[in-house]
């Protein structure tokens, strides 16, 4: 059935169950889930002018189905994730490729056994490559940073090599910092792979939703007992109640058109936002994204080319790749980092993990702790680096955790395989 939208001034908070805020995969799983298995009326409020979160794609002037918060590629371990967006979608069978655009050349991202051909040329290759195999074992993933902690001058070699072309500027471009000052899960997610495997991710399900991620998303949250308020943002429709006067006194409750909310509230935005950075923001990289529409079929070798040597762009992404759509023209996107200062004008995309923002993080956390039916969930709202399968599992446990809770029963925990993600 279609989504059921309504304007949030038409909204009787008294007629709904649980209250959702957001519809990314944190909040359009969760809703799903208390409205089918909990018979919940819920209702969903999302300040963008559309559903989907950051999985958001549409159909450009081209004809092109573009992605319009960076490109999404679902990869997981877990088949419990994979299974249950399958109710939604049709998966199709998509691999991911990355090529590292090197002064040129093209070689293949994750760091491979062929990507050393191509740097070293085939016969030093054949006898680093050896050397790799005999220290890690072959089919071995490696961290550029347990490489760099090798003593051996040949590997050291390798290491420094790819640190400096793979890893040292992409990363300066991404985070402004270098791989040594970012967490050291962030550059963990890319390994050196001593493999001829040359796809980005090797987790057994892998693909994309076959008629794009918003219609996933526009399944999933076309149920009778979900009603959905775009263009509705929390600050601005909560009343916050705290239990004191003092900055760090607890939240007591949350008032909604003048009566406190007491089921359930799934909050996936940033949790500084909600108290309005009171604490100071929390920090994140933003992105600018720039298309170009080609009158060609395929534009780039590939679904992701990373510039990890020259531009001021990390990488480009040529949506037809990974969507599987063909014909004659084309619409590429480049992605430009940049520091996140305006909440107004720009959006939060990646934590920046490190002691000094978790701990800040945790200060804005405890002010929800008294709060039972306050449940900060996903990428935003619990300050990581999460990949959609997390995401997706992770509501899925939240959800049984608070339909449990109602029913008066233990929680069934479900198997997590989700595939790691940074920290
Ligand atoms: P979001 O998708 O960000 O959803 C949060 C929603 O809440 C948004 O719609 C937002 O508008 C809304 N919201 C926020 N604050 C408020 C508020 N105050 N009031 C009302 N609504 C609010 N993962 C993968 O697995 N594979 C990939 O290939 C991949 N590529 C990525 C590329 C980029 C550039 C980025 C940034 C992320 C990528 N991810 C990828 C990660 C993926 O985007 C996240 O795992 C996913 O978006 C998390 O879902 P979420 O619901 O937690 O957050
Ligand atoms: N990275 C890099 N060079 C690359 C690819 C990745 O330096 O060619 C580093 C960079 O620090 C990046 C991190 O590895 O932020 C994680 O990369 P991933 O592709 O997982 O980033 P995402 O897709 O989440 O933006």
């Amino acid at each position: 059935m279609a989504v059921n939208y309504a304007d949030f001034r038409d909204i009787v908070p008294a007629d709904y169950d649980a209250l959702i805020v957001g519809s990314g995969f944190a909040g359009a799983v969760t809703a799903r889930e208390l409205a089918e298995r909990g018979g919940m009326k819920v209702l969903v409020i999302e300040k963008r002018p559309h559903i989907a979160g950051n999985m958001y794609d549409e159909y450009d002037e081209a004809g092109i189905l573009v992605h319009r918060y960076g490109p999404h590629i679902f990869h997981t371990n877990n088949k419990q994730a994979y299974d249950y967006l399958a109710r939604f979608t049709t998966w199709s069978a998509y691999q991911h490729c990355v090529l590292a655009d090197w002064y040129g050349t093209y070689m293949p991202v994750p760091f491979n056994k062929n990507s050393m051909e191509i740097a070293f040329g085939d016969e030093k290759a054949a006898r680093l490559i050896q050397k790799l195999v005999d220290t890690f074992g072959d089919e071995r993933k490696v961290t550029i940073n347990e490489l760099r902690a090798q003593s051996d001058p040949e590997l050291q070699e390798i290491a420094d090599f790819i640190y400096q072309n793979v890893f040292l500027y992409y990363t300066q471009k991404q985070w402004g910092l270098t791989p040594d000052e970012v967490d050291p899960s962030v550059t963990a997610r890319v390994p050196v792979f001593v493999s001829r495997d040359n796809r980005y991710f090797q987790d057994a399900y892998q693909g994309m939703p076959e008629s794009g991620y918003t219609e996933l998303f526009a399944n999933m949250l076309g149920h009778e007992n979900i009603t959905v308020c775009l263009n509705t943002e929390a600050e601005s429709v909560f009343d916050l109640v705290f239990a004191g006067r003092d900055e760090d006194a607890p939240l007591a409750e949350i008032r909604l058109k003048d009566e406190a909310f007491t089921g359930p509230i799934v909050y996936t935005g940033p949790l500084d936002e909600l108290f309005l950075g009171r604490f100071g923001r929390l920090p994140y990289r933003s992105l600018d994204f720039v298309y170009e529409t080609f009158q060609e079929d395929y534009h780039l070798p590939c679904g992701t080319v990373n510039y990890t040597v020259t531009e001021d762009y990390t990488r480009i992404t040529e949506f037809k790749w990974l969507t599987g759509q063909r014909g004659d023209v084309t619409t590429i996107m480049r992605e430009y980092s940049r520091a996140y200062e305006d909440p107004a004008t720009q959006i939060p995309y990646y934590a920046i993990i490190n002691d000094e923002n978790d701990a800040l993080y945790e200060r804005y956390r405890r002010l929800t702790d008294n709060l039972e039916n306050f449940h900060p969930l996903g990428r935003l709202a619990e300050y990581r680096y999460f990949n959609m399968d997390k995401v997706v599992t992770d509501a899925l446990a939240a959800s049984e955790r608070i339909l449990a809770a109602r029913e008066g029963r233990e929680a069934v925990d479900a198997a997590s395989g989700a595939t790691p993600e940074a920290r």
